[in-house]
């Protein structure tokens, strides 16, 4: 059996029915862990991964909810309660783009990516951070109270024209991340965050999909190549568990690079 420093937890991956929450509830299953792998539109693909969790000797269970949906939100995690009894751990992964020039933007585009990728994690974070205190301390479970996980991106650092906003939004994320973690140390609550760089999913799909869009790619990517889940996935597995229980108020860029200023590698 495989290293399971989650085992007899339990946790919510929002948006995991694809991409990085895919690859993040695998793996935090493969530690050990009991997983909600939450969807919004495909039954089915949450159903996959459900079923692949399973066959891995953990429990899975795939709930719907729009996380930008307070109400909807709140009935998620009365389900999980209902079965499980807690949530451990909460992987607040789900986001989006609307792209546009900034003077074409709508504010529909606006709204959305704000709605999801920001107002989405509040209400996540604010409804499994309350069963996180109602359960308190479970010591022969883990030295922490729970642990919240925040999907941000490196456009929590590196601006990016033409995504005003989806930058905000992760821009919005470090600081929620940060000030929610200062609030809730003391309640031993650990509140960090992953800063992927590319990594190859379907949000971004034109960037990889064909060799010259590859090869333009990694020219932001010191480390040469386009990152998977499962970089990810094993991030997260690390932020979930006892062996990062002194890390409060971080983001862990999984970027090969991408943070590094590539465009300076030769001199600038
Ligand atoms: P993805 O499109 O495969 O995954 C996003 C998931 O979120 C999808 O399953 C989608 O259905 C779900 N989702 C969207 N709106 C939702 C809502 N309102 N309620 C519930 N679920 C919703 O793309 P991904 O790359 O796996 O993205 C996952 C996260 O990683 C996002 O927060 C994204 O911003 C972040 N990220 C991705 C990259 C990358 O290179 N792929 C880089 C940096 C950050």
């Amino acid at each position: 059996m495989s290293y399971q420093p989650l085992k007899g937890q339990t946790a919510l991956v929002t948006g995991a029915s694809s991409g990085i929450g895919a690859g993040v509830a695998l793996a935090l299953a493969a530690a050990g862990a009991d997983v909600v792998v939450n969807y919004i539109a495909n039954p089915k693909a949450a159903e996959d991964i459900v079923a692949k969790i399973v066959a891995g000797g953990t429990r899975g269970l795939a709930l719907q909810a729009d996380i930008g949906d307070e109400a909807q939100v709140e009935a998620m995690f009365d389900k999980m309660i209902a079965a499980w009894g807690r949530c451990d751990i909460l992987v607040n992964n789900a986001g989006l783009q609307q792209d546009a020039a900034f003077t074409d933007m709508t504010l529909a585009q606006w709204n959305r990516v704000i709605n999801t990728n920001l107002t989405g994690m509040f209400l996540c974070s604010r409804r499994a951070v309350k069963e996180m205190l109602r359960v308190g301390p479970r010591p022969d479970v883990s030295a922490a109270t729970g642990k919240v996980i925040c999907m941000s991106s490196v456009h929590e650092i590196i601006p990016w024209a033409g995504h005003v906003n989806y930058a905000a939004s992760k821009g919005g994320v470090k600081l929620f991340m940060q000030s929610l973690s200062q609030e809730l140390a003391p309640q031993k609550i650990r509140v960090n965050s992953i800063g992927p760089g590319a990594i190859q999913t379907p949000i971004n799909r034109p960037a990889w999909e064909t060799p010259e869009a590859l090869e333009k790619l990694l020219e932001l990517i010191p480390y040469g190549r386009i990152g998977q889940p499962a970089d990810i996935g094993k991030a997260a597995v690390w932020l979930a568990s006892d062996d990062s229980d002194y890390v409060n108020g971080q983001t862990i860029f999984v970027c090969g690079g991408m943070t590094l200023y590539p465009e300076f590698a030769d001199g600038g």
